[in-house]
């Protein structure tokens, strides 16, 4: 679904990604993780054209997204992304909130994004909540309506950076499990995290980023069980 070729990104004089090679299967999750700093933030921003890239190339469905003709516009609304501050719009209900984007982006009539917006309310738990505010709601239940309004287009690929990093211990697990369900239900997914546990858990694919290097790479299981590369092992044994 997508892929990244040599791609590099400088701000300044400073390369935050260095040839930076990534290919992510269609139904397929892949974890970043790696020290603050390290570039899984600015990796997530290029692949939604948030930000150009200096050099390289990126594909989404095998269409190059990074040439200049390309609708970027058209390329966004394929893409799901949910950033760490849950940015739901306060002046709009939950069911407002979800159902803007496929109504007036993607032109789906306002009673079908309405049923189809309850139906994935009731799906993360949120079921009885449509009407809410947003400042009515628990932070774990404003990031699972932020993953609902990312998911409502039904994205290609969905981009999730560190959408745990903002909540309080206790409101994390209802999130990441909802991360799962969309994983058991095969949507693509990058995931930027620095929850380990749960990156080993649901990622298919593990990469390392060090200093804008993807220094490893592989399975969940053997990128934690048995990394090949010494700065993977300092990082990982921090962390414990
Ligand atoms: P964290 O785990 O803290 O979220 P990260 O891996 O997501 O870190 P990035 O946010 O991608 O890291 O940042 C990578 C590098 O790029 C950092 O050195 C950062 O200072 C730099 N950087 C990020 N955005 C900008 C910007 N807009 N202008 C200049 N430098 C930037
Ligand atoms: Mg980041």
């Amino acid at each position: 679904v997508l892929r990244l070729e040599a791609v590099r990104k400088t701000y300044g004089s400073a390369v935050v990604l260095r040839d930076v090679a990534l290919e992510v299967p269609a139904h397929s999750v892949t974890a970043l993780i790696g020290a603050s700093g390290s570039g899984k933030s600015t990796l997530l921003r290029c692949a939604n054209l948030l930000e150009d890239v200096d050099d390289g190339a990126i594909f989404l469905d095998g269409e190059e997204i990074t040439d200049p003709r390309i609708d970027q516009d058209a390329v966004r609304r394929r893409i799901g992304v949910v950033f760490q501050a849950y940015n739901l719009f306060p002046h709009m209900t939950v069911l407002d909130n979800i159902t803007l984007a496929p109504r007036r982006v993607h032109k789906v009539p306002r009673d079908r994004a309405e049923t189809e917006a309850r139906e994935l309310l009731d799906r993360l738990g949120l079921a009885g909540r449509a009407g809410e505010y947003p400042d009515r709601l628990s932070g774990g239940q404003q990031q699972r309506v932020a993953i609902a309004r990312a998911v409502a287009t039904r994205p290609r690929l969905l981009l999730l950076d560190e959408v745990t990093a903002a909540l309080d211990p206790e409101l994390v697990g209802e999130v990441l499990a909802v991360i799962r369900d969309l994983k058991d239900e095969g949507m693509t997914m990058v995931i930027a995290t620095h929850e380990m546990a749960f990156a080993r858990d649901v990622a298919d694919q593990v990469c390392f980023l060090d200093a804008g290097v993807i220094l490893e790479r592989g399975t969940a299981d053997r990128v934690f069980g048995a990394p090949a590369e010494q700065r993977t092992r300092d990082f990982l044994s921090r962390l414990t």
